[in-house]
């Protein structure tokens, strides 16, 4: 499942995300560019089928990388 956020105001929807709450970050991060953190009426999140790991937008699949690795070296070290 991929998440998308929609503004109907602005008649825009954001790129795909693997996760709900980073689809719900960029909605909160879009309301406070454009709308001085309102609420645009209809505004959504929108699903869409058939995500996998080659799905991930790269920056996505890039942090996740290097999160991995960095709690991988922090386990590691302690
Ligand atoms: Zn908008």
């Amino acid at each position: 499942m991929r998440y998308r956020y929609s503004c109907p105001a602005c008649e825009t929807v954001s790129r795909p995300y693997a996760l709900r709450g980073m689809a719900d970050a960029h909605a909160d991060d879009h309301r406070h560019r454009h709308h001085d953190g309102d609420h645009p009426w209809g505004e959504d999140i929108v699903t869409e089928p058939g995500a996998a790991w080659w799905d991930i937008p790269r920056g996505q699949a890039i942090a996740s990388v290097i999160v991995l690795v960095v709690l991988i070296a922090a386990a590691l070290t302690r």
